[in-house]
């Protein structure tokens, strides 16, 4: 391995409208402390050593926005790139991936809605690739007891089971991956849905997971958390005033 490949590339999806957070600008380009999300997310990736790329997938009709608004903002001197995102959360991934230099070998995917990633995840992440796992979740036990119901939207849920909690875990970004798995399951992801196959997964590894691959879990951080709902972004701006107010940052 030589020193490029050691170095990890980070895909950054930030496509997504999130419409679960209200009506407005497209989520990555929402406001948490003065800094669009996109912002944080990107230098979340770029103050760890282990990121030596970092690759964002823009809204299409956003890339000249999200490349001014990146530009205005230091970035640590980090190598950034952006590039026009797909229709799906997994196109986005696989455009992006698809700007990654042949000679890198470990690939992040971070998902732009979690602007809080701690560096420490990040290098936990990247060193459990390097040390040669195929696909590595940062993930949280749960605090709530989960239910698989059978979906009835506006009546009350038949309940099918409880899964055991204790065999359960939150799943966060960045996932890392060898970047050799992940262009690999991608591929075969797209050749599926032109056979009309199986629906898009939800993360990455889901994917891996789907082809037979095997993924591991290293621990995650509730400051990692997904900015989905309003009040996510009330606890996000509580997390940024604790950091600023105690110099974490
Ligand atoms: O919708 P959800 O919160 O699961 O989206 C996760 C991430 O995927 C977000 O960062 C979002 O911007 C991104 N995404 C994307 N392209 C899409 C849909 C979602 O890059 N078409």
């Amino acid at each position: 391995m030589n020193a490029t490949a050691a170095v990890a590339a980070a895909v950054v999806p930030a496509a997504g409208r999130g419409e679960r957070l209200g009506p407005g600008a497209p989520k990555a380009l929402r406001e948490l402390g003065g800094v669009p999300l996109l912002v944080h997310a990107v230098r979340a990736l770029a103050r760890s050593r282990a990121v030596g790329l970092v690759v964002v997938a823009a809204p299409a009709d956003g890339v000249a926005e999200v490349v001014g608004l990146l530009d205005s903002h230091g970035l640590d001197g980090k190598d950034v790139r952006v590039v026009a995102g797909g229709a799906t959360r997994q196109e986005s991934v696989r455009l992006g991936l698809a700007a990654i230099p042949a000679e890198v070998e470990i690939v992040l995917v971070h998902d732009a809605a979690r602007p809080l990633v701690p560096v420490e995840v990040v290098d936990a992440v990247a060193a459990a690739v390097r040390a040669g796992a195929e696909a590595v979740v940062p993930a949280v036990p749960l605090a709530d007891t989960v239910k698989r119901v059978e979906p009835n939207p506006g009546a009350p849920e038949p309940v099918l089971d409880t899964p055991d909690r204790a065999t359960l875990r939150a799943v966060q970004t960045p996932q890392g991956f060898r970047r050799a798995t992940l262009a690999e399951v991608h591929a075969k992801a797209l050749t599926e849905e032109a056979g009309g196959g199986l629906p898009p997964v939800t993360d990455d590894a889901g994917l891996v997971e789907r082809f037979g691959g095997r993924v591991v879990v290293v621990p995650g951080h509730e400051e990692a958390f997904k900015v989905t709902r309003p009040l996510d972004l009330v606890l996000a701006e509580a997390v940024l005033a604790r950091r600023r107010a105690t110099d974490a940052y």
